[in-house]
């Protein structure tokens, strides 16, 4: 059996740990901790909401919205998996942040189903800062034209950015590219823009939130951390 309840006091702890190390000073030293559900069923949902959690992440939204159905708790829902265009109108009636958007495209098939809706969507970047094949997100050279794309899409919030960084053996190896999350997104709170309220830096999940919020993460995402190892079929 897997308890929900001291993997939590456990994640809870190591995020305080990890915020004590943090070698920059922030504004804030909150850190929003998503409990990633993927692959798990409702009745783990419930238990962790039961237990404090307040936000939840999906990857995939057919199963989203199975659950967003059964789901009988108020939670702040977050896509945190790859978004395509012919599941956008879903993904918008469901989640509170998306933190996937990668491409001008997707950026304004978002902003049009958010239209529809009559809602402001609010949404992250997601930044392939590795530049690695398999993984989705923008490359750096072309965040700033997707930025001010989403400055003009009127149903579009820009709140900040997110990545997922390598799955390298040595975790270490992730530090630097979290350390230069940080400084990109440093760069883009400090920017004029007209609509974007820039406030969160999502990198992080089980096997790096710490190194992640060291170097100045605010949201992570954990799952196995929590929820112990997910069965895939
Ligand atoms: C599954 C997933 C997570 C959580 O992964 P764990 O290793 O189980 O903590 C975090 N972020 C994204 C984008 C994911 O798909």
């Amino acid at each position: 059996m897997i308890d929900i309840k001291s993997n939590l006091q456990i994640v809870k702890e190591e995020i305080a740990q990890a915020l004590k190390r943090r070698r920059t000073q922030f504004d804030s030293d909150d850190v929003t901790l998503i409990a990633v559900t993927k692959n798990h069923d409702v009745t783990m949902m419930r238990e962790a909401i039961d237990l404090g959690i307040d936000e939840i992440g999906e990857n995939r939204i057919q199963e989203a919205s199975e659950k967003f159905t059964t789901l009988d708790r108020k939670v702040k829902w977050h896509l945190i998996g790859h978004l395509q265009t012919n599941k956008v109108k879903s993904a918008v009636k469901m989640f509170d942040l998306i933190h996937s958007i990668d491409s001008i495209h997707l950026a304004s098939t978002v902003d049009r189903a958010a239209k529809l809706i009559n809602k402001v969507q609010d949404i992250l970047i997601q930044v392939n800062l590795a530049k690695e094949e398999s993984k989705t997100g923008i490359e750096i050279e072309k965040l700033d034209e997707l930025i001010e794309k989403v400055e003009e899409c009127e149903n579009l919030k820009l709140c900040g950015l997110m990545m997922i960084a390598p799955n390298y053996e040595n975790v270490e190896q992730c530090r630097p590219l979290f350390r230069q999350m940080y400084e990109i997104f440093q760069q883009l709170k400090g920017r004029n823009l007209n609509k974007a309220e820039i406030k969160y830096l999502s990198m992080g999940m089980t096997h790096d939130y710490k190194i992640a919020i060291e170097e100045g993460a605010n949201v992570v995402r954990v799952g196995t951390a929590i929820f112990g190892q997910r069965n895939y079929d």
